[in-house]
């Protein structure tokens, strides 16, 4: 490369230009353009210069020396283009800037010149300048023609709103990478797009918009993730990646260790659940950790059993990063009432037996109430109880109350799916007795319907099941 490419800074800066005719006329524009304060030496001076003069009498930027040229015009000049039409003169101001080192621009005469002028394409702020380092001034006119083709007049656009918004993009996105990518969006994307058509108001806009999405990218997020029942072969594939990328892993209780064993070796994993005994985590504490973590960067895991949006309160917390902006995935897990079903023997829909299943949660007093238990009822349905171990009285008496018999055959399904499974089968008239007598411990799942019976003959998981009749246990 013969000449080092620069883009120097004029303003407030003393530029001589010697001679005044038409070419030196051009060059003091742009040099104004640019900030210079400019000198001309000149003896004569030619029309367009003395327009320019007048124009800029009394600013300070631009003044006239009508004398022959002298070295000690050059102190303290910054640069010195030479644009005479008098080859000696010319020589003379790049010999002077030679000796007291002073970059001199001879016009039109590379080899006297120690610095040269590229040709142009100004897309102000952005400028593309280009050199044949003066030897093929017609090559570079030719490239700067197909360049101005290439880059129109919104490519100026664009910079200046991408200046408008450095600072902003810079706060939002202080991570260099995204950053880029960012920029890389913007240019190649829609923003251009838009400001090619003129449309500089919806190119705001879109930047704007481009900044939020990279900024939401940028930040950490959580995956509300089902662990299913236990059996840590019952995990989607989705819900295996989640676990091996998590950062922190907020869990329930219901999550089985299997599970858990599976997530990435430096995840942070935090109980969340409650246990015997003692209080649960308030679910706005879980909210906050959610939060906390994701506006860390993190990649946080809210793992909850079986399906987070089956009475796992998933909708709560998705509603609730929704509201801080925090972006989320659901990966979906098998639900207890599926799980026990396969692992017990109990199909829960069969042509013969049930059309229909219902997933009811018997929890809350209040949430009982407002069950339609003449719904519930009906026969030849099935009906899954979750969080029923402590109303199995109730759930009998209600049901029979609206008609369901008592003799239909029902299934209680503890710890379904993990090695410590056990399933009672019993009547509907006999639920509570065998639930009592037979102390059945959470989790543990309440199926009633004529395929629960299905389980004697179908089962073939664990041990086989315990059948309850009246006051004691079958042989
Ligand atoms: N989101 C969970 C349910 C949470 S509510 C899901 O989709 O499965 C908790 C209730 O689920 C428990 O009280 C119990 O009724 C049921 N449950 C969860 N895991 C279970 C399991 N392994 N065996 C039996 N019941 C289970």
């Amino acid at each position: 490369m013969r000449h080092f490419p620069l883009f120097a800074d004029l303003t407030g800066r003393e530029v001589l230009v010697v001679g005044a005719g038409e070419v030196a006329a051009r060059k003091v524009r742009l040099l104004l353009d640019a900030g210079a304060r400019v000198t001309v030496v000149a003896t004569a001076v030619g029309a367009a210069l003395r327009r320019m003069l007048d124009e800029h009498a009394g600013q300070g930027s631009l003044g006239l020396r009508q004398e022959p040229f002298r070295p000690e015009h050059c102190d303290g000049m910054l640069l010195v283009i030479a644009a005479t039409d008098d080859t000696t003169v010319n020589a003379r101001v790049a010999a002077t800037g030679r000796e007291r080192n002073v970059l001199v621009n001879v016009v039109d005469d590379a080899a006297l010149s120690s610095f040269i002028v590229p040709a142009i394409v100004d897309r102000s702020p952005l400028v593309i300048a280009i050199s044949s380092a003066g030897v093929a001034p017609v090559l570079a006119r030719l490239v700067r023609e197909r360049l101005e083709a290439l880059f129109d007049g919104s490519f100026g656009a664009l910079a200046l709103l991408l200046e408008q918004w450095r600072g902003r993009i810079r706060a939002r996105l202080p991570q260099l990478g995204a950053r880029r990518r960012f920029y890389e969006r913007v240019i190649r994307g829609r923003v251009a797009a838009l400001l090619r058509s003129r449309d500089e108001s919806a190119a705001q806009a879109a930047l704007a918009h481009e900044l939020m999405r990279a900024e939401a990218a940028a930040q950490g997020s959580v995956a509300l993730v089902g662990a299913g029942p236990g059996d840590a072969g019952l995990l989607t594939l989705n819900a295996l990646r989640t676990l091996q990328e998590a950062d922190v892993i907020l869990y329930d209780r219901l999550v089985s260790p299997d599970v858990l064993g599976l997530a990435r070796r430096d995840a942070e994993c935090i109980a969340v659940g409650k246990t015997a005994g003692e209080h649960p985590v308030p679910q706005q504490r879980i909210h906050d950790l959610m939060l906390e973590h994701a506006r860390r960067g993190r990649r946080v895991v809210r793992l909850k059993g079986g399906d987070p949006f089956v009475f796992g309160r998933g909708g709560e917390e998705l509603e609730f990063l929704a509201a801080h902006g925090v972006p989320f995935e659901v990966v979906p897990g098998i639900t207890a009432a599926i799980a026990c079903g396969a692992y017990a023997g109990i199909p829960l829909t069969h042509r013969e037996h049930a059309q229909s299943l219902r997933l009811v949660t018997a929890h809350c007093g209040d949430s009982r109430d407002t069950l339609d238990w003449a719904a519930l009822a009906q026969e030849r349905q099935t009906v899954a109880f979750y969080m029923g171990v402590a109303g199995l009285a109730t759930i009998r008496d209600r049901l029979v109350a609206h008609g369901r018999s008592p003799a239909t055959p029902v299934a209680i399904v503890e710890n379904g799916s993990r090695p410590q499974q056990r399933v009672i089968l019993a009547t509907l008239e006999d639920l509570p007795s065998a639930g009592q007598a037979l102390q059945v411990q959470s989790p543990a799942l309440v199926i009633v319907g004529e395929v629960s019976a299905l389980a004697s003959d179908l089962h073939w998981f664990g041990r086989a099941p315990v059948v309850w009749q009246g006051l004691r246990v079958a042989a």
